[in-house]
C-alpha cells in the first residue's frame, strides 16, 4: 500500500496557512503516522514533525532513531535532522522556528513536550492541531476505506468462528482472549480491544472482562476490534447463549430497529446529529430512552475514536468518505445489555457497511 504522504504533506500545510498557523508541530501520533507513514516511538526524548504552512518540512528525531525513521516513508520525503542525548532538542526548535507565531501541536503531544515548545518559543501561540489535521483525516480514501472493510472483514470472520465455537461455560477473560486470537488469525497485524459483557456485566458498557462464568440464558455484549495497515475494526453484536428471553428478545429487536434506522439517516449534508436522533428516537419511543445513556457513534480511522462524533450538538453535515461507527444500545442495570455496532462509511448514496455479520440475535451454544 503507497499512501501519498507528498499530497497529504502539502494538504497539511494548505490548510495550516488558511488556519493562520505558520507551522504544525506533530510529535508521535497517529497524525504523525497519517502525515509522514513514520510510526515513532512515543517516549521523552523529542522526536517532531515539523510541517510549515510555506512547505518546507523537517522531522526531528533522537539520533539513536535515526536508523528507524530512516527506514520508514519519510526517508526521502523530508529533510531528517537527528540530536545527540546531552543537546536541548527545543533549542533546536527555537532556531528552526520563528517565535511570535502561532503554531498548530498535535492534540496527543505530551505536557513535556508542549511547555518545553512554549518555553523555546515564549511569544508565540499554540493551538490543536486537529484544526488542521480533522479537515484531512476525516474523510478516508478509497485506500483507507479498504483498510478498514479488511479490519471489518476480520471481525466478522472472528464473530463467526467464535459463535461457532460457543460461549457457555467459559468466563469471559477467555473468551476475550481468544477474540483477540482470532483477529489476528483473520489478518490483524492486533487486536486492539475485546470486550465482553455477560448477563448482568452487559449492562456496562465498557465492561473490563472478568472471570464470570458464561452460562444459558445470558445475553452476552462482544465489542471488538483489530488493526490492519494502521486502521481499526470496531464492532460490536450481542448474542444469545440459549433461547433469549422474551425481554431479551424484545430489547435486541428494539436495538436492531435503532441501528437500522441511523443506518438510513446516513446521507452527505445530514448534521451527524440527526444520525443520532434516528437511533434515540426509535429506543425512547419503546420506552428505554434513559437506558441509552451514550452517543451513538464515533469516526474511526487510525484512532479506535476520532473525528466525526454522530452526537447531540455535532451540527457538522456527513460528507462522502467519512467513516464512523452507529452503536445504540439498552443497558438494563442488573440484569443483562444490549448493543449493536457497524462501523459505515458515508457515500454519496448513502452509508455502506464495513461490517457484515448478521444483526439479529443470534443464538450460541
Ligand atoms: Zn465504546
Ligand atoms: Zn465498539
Ligand atoms: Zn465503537
Amino acid at each position: 500500500m503507497g499512501h501519498d504522504y507528498q499530497d497529504r504533506l502539502a494538504r497539511a500545510a494548505k490548510e495550516a496557512a488558511a488556519a493562520d498557523l505558520d507551522a504544525l508541530v506533530i510529535t508521535p501520533s497517529p497524525d504523525l503516522f497519517y502525515l509522514a507513514g513514520y510510526d515513532a516511538p512515543l517516549l521523552e526524548r523529542l522526536t517532531a514533525l515539523i510541517a510549515r504552512a510555506n512547505g518546507s518540512h523537517l522531522l526531528i528525531v533522537p539520533e539513536l532513531e535515526r536508523p528507524r525513521a530512516a527506514a520508514s516513508p519519510a526517508e526521502g520525503l523530508l529533510d531528517i535532522q537527528s540530536w545527540g542525548d546531552g543537546e536541548d532538542p527545543f533549542d533546536i526548535v527555537s532556531r528552526i522556528l520563528a517565535d511570535g507565531k502561532r503554531y498548530g501541536a498535535t492534540d496527543r503531544m505530551w505536557a513535556m513536550h508542549l511547555l518545553g515548545l512554549q518555553k523555546a518559543l515564549p511569544s508565540s501561540g499554540f493551538v490543536l492541531a486537529s484544526v488542521v489535521m480533522n479537515r484531512l483525516r476525516v474523510r478516508k480514501d478509497e485506500e483507507e476505506v479498504e483498510l478498514l472493510a479488511r479490519a471489518g472483514h476480520a471481525a466478522d470472520e472472528s464473530f463467526a468462528q467464535l459463535s461457532q465455537e460457543g460461549l457457555a461455560g467459559r468466563t469471559e477473560h477467555d473468551v476475550s482472549r481468544r477474540l483477540s486470537e482470532l483477529l489476528v488469525e483473520n489478518g490483524c497485524t492486533s487486536a486492539a480491544f475485546a470486550i465482553v459483557g455477560s448477563g448482568p456485566n452487559g449492562a456496562s458498557p465498557h465492561h473490563d472482562p472478568g472471570q464470570r462464568s458464561i452460562c444459558a440464558g445470558d445475553a452476552v455484549v462482544l465489542d471488538f476490534g483489530g488493526w490492519v495497515g494502521g486502521y481499526c475494526s470496531d464492532m460490536t453484536r450481542t448474542v444469545s447463549v440459549g433461547e433469549p428471553s422474551a425481554e431479551v428478545s424484545e430489547v435486541h429487536e428494539v436495538v436492531r430497529r435503532a441501528q437500522e434506522a441511523a443506518f438510513r439517516a446516513v446521507e452527505p449534508g445530514v448534521p451527524a446529529q440527526e444520525v443520532d436522533r434516528a437511533a434515540r428516537k426509535v429506543i425512547k419511543d419503546a420506552g428505554y430512552g434513559d437506558r441509552f445513556f451514550h452517543r451513538t457513534g464515533h469516526g474511526i480511522g487510525l484512532e479506535e475514536h476520532e473525528h466525526p462524533y454522530i452526537v447531540e450538538g455535532n451540527t457538522e453535515p456527513l460528507e462522502a468518505g467519512m467513516c464512523f461507527s452507529i452503536e445504540p444500545g439498552i443497558y438494563l442495570d442488573g440484569q443483562f445489555g444490549v448493543r449493536i455496532e457497524d462501523i459505515v462509511t458515508a457515500t454519496d448514496q448513502g452509508a455502506r457497511r464495513l461490517n457484515e455479520a448478521s444483526r439479529d440475535l443470534t443464538v450460541v451454544g
